[in-house]
């Protein structure tokens, strides 16, 4: 054995590299794992940071392209799809060497290889000439993310049947896109190819979008974006993709079981994820998965070892970035002698389409099942003056209280910038605040979040703009 360290962590991800960060300040000697060849895992390759960039782009070509309207005279605007991928590529790169930085600086010695265990003790590193080292290690945190999960019998080629990775480096705009699955990643890179030219078409098995999400804000999501052009196939399941020269017929039936077939240039699965434990040997450290084939933890992110751990899309709960950061730094203060802890009932979160939707706690339809007495503040984009100024005013703020106490128990947000606005209730939350605390907290004129101030105000029906 070359080297043994007080702590390796297997998986170079928000999770996997935070985690690593967080337990080398607590002064234990650190190792991460990673084999992609660059840190940041899905979330700056492949998933959040590439993704939202594109996002961005393609809503300043859409914005630009109707800029007239406005009064702003612009001379034909024409995309260059080559640069707008190189310009999101800049992005992922300087993110990507960005975290290499920060495990050096922290004293991280980070392993370009695909970590295997073997044993419960050791990992074994392969890197990418096949050459093979062995290390020791007194902890090991298991962060090996997730992977996206396809139709059965159905492969990613890349090409035409696009899983989010292919869908992110499209060398040129389809003319149709079908998207199987109107979760977060169907509608974000959905809205993507449409606002850069492409028909879109959502073939969605349930009867609503963004499943788990508070139903009257669903609703008016899929609203919007119909507006916008996308056009949506609700409780269709698809059948059949069969390739053809042009791109692929995609076969699907609804729920009557009445057939319909779609010609299309490119199809993106986007169903979901799963747990990524291939590859790990797994067996040979003698750690359980649950049925779902997710790292089995406890409350502490403990394996049924005793000196391994889990964190991340690769263990229960939701495939968000910032929750696999959050149990990073949990388990690492946990190692350390610390009490480390999540809330996961303030996590956030986020759609980064336009108009942005985001949500934190409960649901309404989460507070009726539970019979949960609740209070509902609502406040619309179109009485905000920032909202109204800017011709940016579609959507609204929910606000859900308990009918007794007036503690906030959700929000549900949709709306120009949304994904930032959620915040301050997260912080609210975290305090257990009342609906009346953010009320009475002045909030800056004219500002986008006023309509949370407003919302709240709703709670007790003394909203002053509606
Ligand atoms: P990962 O980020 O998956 O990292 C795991 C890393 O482990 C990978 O780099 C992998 O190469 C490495 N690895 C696996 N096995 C081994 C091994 N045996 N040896 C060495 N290395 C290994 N979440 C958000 O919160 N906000 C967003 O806007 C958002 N957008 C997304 C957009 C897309 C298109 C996708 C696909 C996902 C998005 N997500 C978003 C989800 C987010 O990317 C994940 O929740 C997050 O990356 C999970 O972090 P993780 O550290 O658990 O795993
Ligand atoms: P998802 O779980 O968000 O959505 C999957 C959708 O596919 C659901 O609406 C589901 O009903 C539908 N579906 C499932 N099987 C189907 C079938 N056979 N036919 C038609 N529809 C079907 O999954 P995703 O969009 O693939 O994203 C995976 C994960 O990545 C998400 O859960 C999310 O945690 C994460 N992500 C987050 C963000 C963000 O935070 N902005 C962005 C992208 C991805």
């Amino acid at each position: 054995m070359s080297e043994k360290f007080q702590a390796v962590v297997i998986g170079g991800g928000p999770g996997g590299y935070v985690c690593a960060i967080r337990l080398a300040q607590l002064g234990l000697k650190t190792a991460c794992i990673e084999s992609r060849g660059s840190l940041g895992g899905t979330c700056l390759n492949v998933g959040c940071i590439p993704s939202k960039s594109l996002l961005n782009l393609s809503e300043e070509f859409h914005k630009v392209k109707n800029l007239s309207n406005k009064g702003i005279e612009v001379g034909e605007v024409k995309l260059n799809l080559n640069k707008m991928m190189k310009s999101k590529d800049k992005a992922v790169t300087v993110l990507t060497k960005g975290v290499e930085f920060l495990l050096k600086k922290n004293k991280v010695t980070y392993f370009k290889g695909h970590g295997s265990f073997k044993s419960k003790n050791e990992i074994n590193i392969k890197d990418a000439d096949n050459k093979e080292t062995v290390i020791g290690a007194d902890n090991i945190i298991i962060a090996t993310g997730s992977v996206p999960v396809s139709l059965p019998g159905i492969d990613f080629d890349e090409k035409t049947i696009l899983s989010s990775t292919g869908a992110l480096k499209i060398e040129q705009v389809p003319k149709k896109m079908v998207v199987v699955g109107g979760g977060y990643i169907g509608l974000e890179m959905g809205s993507v190819w449409s606002r850069l030219g492409a028909e879109v078409h959502v073939v969605e098995f349930l009867e609503h979008i963004t499943p788990g999400m508070d139903r009257e804000i669903s609703q008016e999501f899929m609203k919007i974006l119909k507006k916008q052009g996308i056009k949506f196939h609700m409780q269709h399941k698809v059948e059949e993709i069969k390739k053809d020269s042009e791109g692929a017929i995609v076969s699907t039936s609804d729920k009557d079981g009445n057939k319909k077939d779609f010609d299309c240039d490119v199809v993106l699965i986007s169903v979901g994820r799963k747990p990524n434990t291939e590859g790990l040997n797994i067996e040979a450290a003698g750690v359980e998965l649950d049925e779902k084939h997710r790292v089995k933890t406890d409350k502490n992110f403990k394996t049924n070892q005793n000196n391994i751990y889990a964190i991340g899309d690769v263990i229960t709960g939701p495939m968000l970035a910032h929750k696999a950061e959050d149990e990073g730094i949990a388990v690492a203060e946990n190692i350390a002698g610390q009490s480390g802890h999540v809330n996961y009932d303030t996590i956030p979160g986020v759609v980064y389409t336009t108009p942005e939707v985001a949500s934190i706690g409960k649901t309404e339809e989460q507070l009726k099942e539970k019979n949960v007495d609740y209070k509902i503040g609502k406040f619309s984009f179109m009485a905000n003056s920032r909202a109204k100024a800017i011709d940016d005013a579609e959507g609204f703020v929910k606000i859900l209280a308990d009918a007794k106490t007036d503690k906030v128990l959700g929000a549900h947000l949709i709306g120009p910038h949304a994904g930032e606005l959620i915040a301050e209730i997260g912080v609210a939350m975290e305090f257990g605040a009342s609906s009346e605390d953010i009320a009475r907290t002045c909030h800056a004129h004219p500002t986008f979040s006023e309509a949370v101030k407003e919302a709240a105000l709703s709670v007790d029906k003394r909203a002053i703009h509606s």
